[in-house]
C-alpha cells in the first residue's frame, strides 16, 4: 500500500527531529499534502495510527491539510490553482493545464512535548 510506505517516511522524518531536538512526544503533527498526488488522506491517518501503536508516537493526533494544485495554462499562459488534474482553466476556461506543482506531502506543523 502507497500511503504505508509514505508513512514509514514520515516516522523517518520524525525520528530524526526527535533525536535531533530531543524532545519526549509528540502531541499532534500537521501535514500538507497536494490534490495532485494520489495520497488518500484517509488510508494515511489510519497507517500511521497503527504504525504507531506502542510506540514513541502512539497517540499522536496527525491532521492533514489538501493543498490546492498548482498548474500552468497553455492558452492564456497564466498560474492557477486548480481543485483536480481535470480542472479547466479558471481564468480561461482553456483545457490544456500543465501541472507544476502540488503533488507533494509537506510536514508543517509538530506540536511536541518536551
Ligand atoms: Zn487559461
Amino acid at each position: 500500500m502507497h500511503e504505508l510506505t509514505l508513512c514509514e517516511a514520515l516516522l523517518d522524518l520524525l525520528d530524526d527531529e526527535k533525536a535531533r531536538r530531543g524532545f519526549r512526544a509528540l502531541r499532534r503533527l500537521k501535514l500538507e499534502i497536494g490534490r495532485f498526488g494520489c495520497i488518500d488522506p484517509d488510508a494515511l491517518v489510519y497507517a500511521f495510527d497503527v504504525t504507531t501503536r506502542d510506540t514513541w508516537l502512539d497517540g499522536a493526533k496527525i491532521e492533514v491539510d489538501r493543498r490546492p494544485g498548482r498548474a500552468r495554462c497553455l492558452d492564456c499562459g497564466a498560474d492557477v490553482e486548480v481543485p483536480d488534474r481535470l480542472a479547466d482553466c479558471p481564468r480561461c476556461g482553456g483545457r490544456r493545464l500543465m501541472p507544476t506543482g502540488g503533488d507533494q506531502m509537506r510536514l508543517v506543523e509538530m506540536e511536541i512535548v518536551a
